[in-house]
């Protein structure tokens, strides 16, 4: 985790709003919004603040929130999960997937991703000591292929972590493919840990969360994050539903990692997760707008991209317009075009790299006036 010199690797999103910052392009490199969300979620922020909610809440989580969650989890997908003993608070889905790891791995275990991965899982999973086995998921469509996904999970795969829809390139797995992922993982008795954190920003098709499988309720610890879905990604209030043994287990972890989160966010985050179905729907309908925009924009530009059907984010590749390093391209965007991007190969282990080399990936959970202004500047690229 540590740069050649020794020092602190900075993450690439952390790299790449740094750039952004410094050269003042149009950062469509890490994944925030850029305008505030619900009013009705960031009042209730304050008025938990104004109420005295700002001392240590319960480890699980403050109860408002755990049961708006459960709540949440069966309006949308008939699920059931007891919020006193299934469902956890986190600091952000980030924390959910380092406490899920570290409580879950033995050193020596394997762990299946997709990829490209988003670049915590890689880092999470040598953290835990884990072997990190990938499936590889190949322009277009950036679907896995099934035998493919056969051979990487065996009886030493202890997790198979999933991101449904998928962080960088914007597919989102079929029925069929959630299918055989549950399948795989029973016959060699894994635990599916699944990071939904785009549940609710899929255009033209159905999420379906992979707990509501037959056969995978009792082995799926799912993942989101308040951040995505009502525009507050600094709050850091994630979550996970898992069966009771798991959550006890990560919870054990969890303690040590922050203890508890937030307290204020979470009555803010439980008025979200109770919002009426029209809030859900227009979030999805606004950022297909934003994708439907960027899309024409980088294909005008040049690139050749791959449509996303969920996520915040789009992938573009760069060697038609003459970049084959899409590392060496992100570089030069801002004094090229005043863009910032991200290279795909930072969601890539070093070995499979070559393969993404000219993918880069651009966020689209930006205003449409700044999505124009940043198509415009890339038009300039040809
Ligand atoms: N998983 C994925 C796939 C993400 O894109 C992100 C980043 N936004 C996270 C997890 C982290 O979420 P949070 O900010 O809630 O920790
Ligand atoms: N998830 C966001 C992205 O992919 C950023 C999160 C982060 O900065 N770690 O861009």
């Amino acid at each position: 985790l540590l740069a050649a010199d020794g020092t602190v690797a900075a993450s690439i999103f952390a790299e790449m709003s740094a750039l952004a910052a410094r050269t003042g392009a149009i950062n469509l490199g890490q994944g925030f919004p850029d305008e505030d969300g619900p009013p009705e979620v960031l009042e209730a922020a304050r008025q938990a603040i104004s109420d005295g909610v700002n001392q240590y809440p319960p480890g699980r989580g403050l109860p408002v929130l755990r049961d708006a969650i459960a709540r949440h989890q069966h309006r949308f997908y008939g699920l059931a999960a007891n919020p006193e003993t299934e469902v956890l608070v986190t600091a952000g889905a980030t924390e959910a997937l380092a406490a899920t790891i570290l409580a879950l791995l033995e050193p020596g275990d394997e762990v299946v991703t997709f990829e490209p991965f988003y670049d915590a899982y890689g880092a999470l999973i040598a953290l835990g000591g884990g072997v990190h086995r990938t499936v590889r998921l190949r322009a277009p469509d950036f679907q896995p292929d099934p035998d493919e996904l056969r051979a990487a999970v065996t009886d030493r795969t202890r997790l198979i972590i999933v991101n449904n829809p998928h962080n960088p390139t914007g597919a989102v797995f079929p029925a069929d493919t959630l299918a055989l992922i549950v399948e795989l993982a029973e016959r060699h008795d894994a635990v599916i840990v699944t990071d939904e954190v785009y549940e609710h920003l899929t255009f033209g098709v159905a999420h379906t969360p992979i707990a509501t499988l037959p056969g995978a309720g009792g082995r799926t610890v799912t993942i989101s994050s308040g951040g995505k879905t009502f525009n507050t990604t600094g709050w850091k209030i994630g979550w996970l539903t898992a069966p009771a043994p798991l959550v006890t287990a990560i919870l054990a972890v969890k303690q040590f990692l922050t203890y508890v989160n937030g307290a204020p966010f979470q009555p803010a985050i439980a008025v979200g997760l109770d919002l009426p179905e029209s809030y859900y729907s227009g979030i999805a309908a606004d950022l297909r707008v934003k994708r439907d925009v960027l899309e024409r924009g980088l294909t005008a530009a040049g690139f050749t991209v791959s449509r996303p059907q969920g996520s915040y984010f789009i992938v573009a590749d760069a060697a038609p317009l003459g970049y084959p390093d899409g590392a060496e391209f992100c570089r030069a965007l801002p004094g090229l075009a005043g863009v910032v991007a991200v290279p795909i190969a930072a969601f890539c282990s070093p070995e499979h790299r070559p393969e993404y080399a000219s993918l880069v990936r651009f966020a689209y959970c930006k205003r449409v006036d700044v999505l124009e202004r940043a198509s415009e500047q890339l038009a300039g690229l040809t």
